[in-house]
């Protein structure tokens, strides 16, 4: 059994088993590669899919494309913030770097 997105119904029955609903060519449905009633093609359109996962707790589309786009957004924030760390750093080594050199030099000019 291969579950696959095909457009429209194209076999028989030609339409949605869940609504009865036919469907344009251009508009995709799943082709559960299922036989019923002696040769008919069993055939889910994307309303009945979404009412489906939406029972089983999947979140809708575009439900989904915000959470990626918010984690894209935070993904971004802390690359920009890592590298701002990354930068920092290397200043507060050289003011280290350089209050050691001059404590060095006041300490060898008592001496
Ligand atoms: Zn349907």
């Amino acid at each position: 059994m291969t579950i696959q997105v095909v457009k429209g119904c194209p076999l028989p029955a030609g339409q949605c088993v869940g609504c009865g609903n036919y469907q344009p060519p251009d508009k995709d449905v799943i082709d559960m590669d299922v036989d019923v009633n002696w040769g008919d093609n069993l055939y889910l359109c994307q309303t009945c899919v979404g009412v489906a996962a939406g029972l089983l707790g999947f979140e809708h589309p575009d439900v989904v494309a915000k959470i990626r786009a918010d984690l894209d957004q935070a993904e971004s924030a802390h690359k920009a913030a890592v590298e701002e760390r990354g930068v920092l750093q290397q200043r507060i080594d050289r003011m280290l770097d350089g209050a050691k050199a001059k404590g060095e030099a006041k300490k060898a000019r008592k001496q």
